[in-house]
């Protein structure tokens, strides 16, 4: 259990803080994922069995891929823009910073008396008065479940299908290489408090839409291999995804459909919104793509991450490419 040194508490002490508090804001990164969501929504349970008043707010206000709704406390969900509550206590969930987490967010946490991070994603700065981060835990999902222990609060059911969640969608249902002994451990935990497994992987993996589906054709039309097939990199246009009449979280998997690929070591899949072009990067060989992501502004996890680029598609495609071989020592996009 390797905290960052950025870390300046541990969680017992977040755990002491917020039973102090009566109104806490919980707050995750903007395009959420099922981390994000399932983070922010087991805290939610395990706080609001202990009376607190607890606001669960989205970065941006941006539709959430549906399967979300299945899980308990989603329907309290609102953009922060939204939220006219009191916040004595912002808690930050799976985001590192104020960047991920939006410029409403931050305003909202500019404002609040005290300030709590509890997150996996490494990064050089400390923004809020308690911060901890573990960068080996699979999920923040498993780093609240280990807060609501501290809680003493009942995990099972709620907090429990939530943290699932959090666990199983960041690690690719148990099969990326954070998926190591001490996350099957916390799954175990959690399945043994009531997270229904099979049916919670069918919630988030099981429910393609038909968009999405349209859109991996388009991605793998617009593929192409570079460095003798060790590196896939795609886009999808705006058009594209009009025409399929996708959403953004209609995108989530296409990266997975490059990865998946024989010989593949990174891939690159990017996605256009006009005014930038939002990319994602992964690995299968141990090739750190955060540092990748860090030299354009994103970040993330060593074999997953996440970055904006502000050019049009074209050029993007080009200095994404140029990028990948470089990381892949070979002369291809140069
Ligand atoms: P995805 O490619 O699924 O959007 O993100 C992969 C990982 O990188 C996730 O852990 C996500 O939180 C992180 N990530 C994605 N985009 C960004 C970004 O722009 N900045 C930072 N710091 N992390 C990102
Ligand atoms: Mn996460």
């Amino acid at each position: 259990m390797a905290v960052t040194p950025q870390t300046n508490t541990t969680l017992e002490e977040i755990a002491e803080a917020l039973l102090k508090c009566d109104h806490v804001c919980i707050c995750g990164h903007v395009s959420p994922d099922g981390d994000c969501i399932g983070s922010q929504l087991a805290l939610r349970a395990a706080l609001v069995q202990l009376g607190k008043d607890v606001r669960v707010l989205l970065a941006a206000d941006a539709p959430l891929e549906r399967s979300f709704a299945c899980l308990p406390g989603a329907d309290e969900l609102v953009p922060v823009e939204a939220f006219d509550g009191r916040c004595e206590v912002f808690v930050q969930v799976d985001a590192p910073d104020a960047k991920r987490i939006g410029e409403a967010a931050a305003a909202l946490r500019a404002q609040a008396p005290f300030t709590i991070t509890v997150d996996h994603h490494a990064v050089d700065r400390r923004e809020t008065d308690l911060s901890y981060t573990d960068p080996d835990a699979a999920s923040t999902s498993m780093l609240v479940w280990e807060l609501a222990g501290h809680l003493e609060v009942d995990r099972s059911g709620d907090v429990a299908a939530c943290a699932y969640t959090g666990l199983m969608t960041d690690t690719g249902r148990f099969q990326y290489q954070n998926a190591d002994l001490r996350a099957f451990r916390a799954a175990c935990e959690m399945v043994e408090a009531g997270a229904d497994a099979a049916a919670l992987s069918a919630e988030f993996f099981q429910r393609r839409t038909l968009a999405s589906i349209q859109l991996e054709g388009c991605a793998i039309a617009n593929m192409r291999l570079l460095c003798d097939g060790q590196a896939a990199v795609s886009f999808v246009t705006q058009r594209e995804m009009a025409e399929a009449g996708a959403v953004k979280s209609d995108c989530e998997q296409l990266i997975n459909v490059l990865r998946s690929i024989d010989g593949v070591r990174i891939a690159a899949m990017l996605r256009d919104e006009g005014v930038h072009v939002r990319g994602s990067f992964r690995s299968k060989d141990g090739t750190d793509v955060a540092a990748m992501a860090r030299r354009f502004g994103g970040g993330g996890h060593a074999a997953a991450a996440g970055f904006t680029l502000h050019e049009p598609l074209d050029k993007a495609r080009h200095t994404v490419e140029k990028a990948v071989c470089k990381a892949l020592g070979c002369r291809e996009g140069a």
